[in-house]
């Protein structure tokens, strides 16, 4: 395999017992301080083999030399040999997997979810005939040209877009010559320079930023909750606060709201967003809806606006807390946006809160949430809170990230 250094001898591992136990549990995670034994120095992206107390076979997995995630297990239990087949049919498991969410009017989705697929580190995602990998560990650097291969056989992928989390893009430069961009296949000659990829989400057109926008270039986690708000939209003026691309507004105007506003402090987004809407004026209803742009800071604007003006508030912050020791002041600013949020609602007005912050558990932000409604003084039923969707399944508590509740002031 390519992806194998060479060396004369397998990496081997012990760990401790705690960190066994947490392998065959389903965690794929060996972090660094659990390590007890190691036979000698490792490469990124070299196997490694992990043996349990009684010296048998306990894990193999890919090793990261300068991660404190220093292996993440691709499979647990009998030995196996990783080869070409292995990996393909999982790959084959996560199209499994997804079969049957999406019809040809959604054509942008995820096909594999790091961990949740069993590809730690490592997300796959569609927007039309153009794929995007992202790689979050430099494990996977050296096996690059053997899953860019495997994407070619089972997808009909015109173009595969590289990207890289900014912690690895050093490495991939320096030992792997790897960088963000389109990954040239032959035959598939595509001029990706302006990086836009155009694809279908149940039936609405919208486009990506795949080379440098965040994430992948689109936010396809919130879809179902994007669905959740077209049927509440019906007749109501829509605040759509970091609006990003203007996925909540469309889906808004779609459903019938009366008038949408999206609230971003990135100019660029709000122009993606007035792009998006000109993809759709196909639709009745999306052109025949007043769309609003503001550009701002949503937690001063939120703030700074206490006339009730608006019918339905979606809040959709970036992650507010990056590591654990900002997890306290996120969910301060949780409940402050919030409050702001409820400022902004007329009587009968919906209230649609998200966080996508790992470190912040869903009841501690739900919990944030609702003790902003108690300090409003006004009185608020719950409609519903939703999680993560189908397409990105969640095996490890790190990977509840997505928690969104749904409150609706009383008249
Ligand atoms: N709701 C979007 C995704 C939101 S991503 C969707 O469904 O696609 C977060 C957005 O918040 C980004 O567009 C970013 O520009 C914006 N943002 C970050 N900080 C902000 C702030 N303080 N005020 C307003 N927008 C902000």
């Amino acid at each position: 395999m390519s992806g194998e250094a060479t060396s004369n001898s397998r990496l081997r591992l012990r760990v401790t017992a705690a960190a066994e136990a947490a392998l065959r549990g389903g965690h794929p995670w060996l972090f660094a301080e659990s390590i007890r034994e190691q036979n000698r120095d490792g490469a990124e992206g070299e196997l490694a083999v992990v043996y349990d107390r009684k010296d048998r076979f306990l894990a193999i997995g890919l090793f990261d030399p300068n991660s404190p995630i220093r292996v993440r297990a691709l499979h647990v239990g009998k030995p196996v040999t990783l080869d070409h087949e292995w990996w393909r049919a999982r790959l084959r498991a996560a199209s499994e997997r997804r079969r049957g969410l999406f019809d040809e009017q959604t054509t942008g989705y995820r096909c594999i979810h790091g961990e949740g697929d069993g590809w730690p580190g490592l997300v796959l995602d569609r927007y039309g005939s153009v794929f995007v990998l992202k790689l979050y560990s430099a494990a996977w650097l050296p096996w690059l040209e053997e899953i860019v291969g495997l994407i070619g056989e089972e997808f009909r992928a015109e173009a595969l877009v590289l990207r890289l989390s900014r912690n690895i893009q050093e490495v991939a430069a320096r030992k792997f010559g790897r960088s963000e961009g389109l990954v040239s296949r032959p035959g598939h000659n595509i001029d990706a320079s302006r990086g836009i990829a155009l694809f279908l989400e149940t039936g609405l057109r919208f486009e990506a930023d795949v080379v440098r926008g965040q994430k992948t270039g689109f936010f396809l986690d919130q879809r179902e909750n994007r669905r959740r708000v077209e049927s509440l939209a019906s007749g109501r003026d829509v605040l759509n606060a970091f609006s990003f691309s203007g996925g909540f507004s469309l889906y808004s105007a779609r459903g019938g709201a009366r008038s949408v506003t999206d609230l971003d402090i990135s100019p660029h987004a709000l122009e993606s967003a007035r792009r998006n809407f000109a993809l759709n004026q196909t639709h009745s209803a999306v052109s025949g809806c007043p769309h609003h742009a503001v550009q701002a800071d949503a937690f001063d604007w939120l703030e700074g606006n206490t006339m009730p003006r608006f019918d339905l508030v979606v809040l959709d912050p970036p992650s507010l807390a990056k590591r654990e020791t900002e997890r306290a002041g996120a969910i301060r600013a949780y409940a402050r946006l919030a409050e702001g949020g409820i400022r902004q609602l007329r009587p009968g007005g919906v209230l649609v809160a998200a966080s996508c912050s790992a470190h912040v558990t869903a009841d501690e932000f739900f919990g944030a949430v609702r003790q902003s409604v108690v300090r409003s003084g006004r009185r608020f039923e719950d409609m519903a809170t939703t999680h993560h969707p189908p397409d990105h399944p969640a095996t490890i508590p790190e990977a509840h990230y997505l928690k969104c509740v749904y409150l609706r002031a009383k008249e």
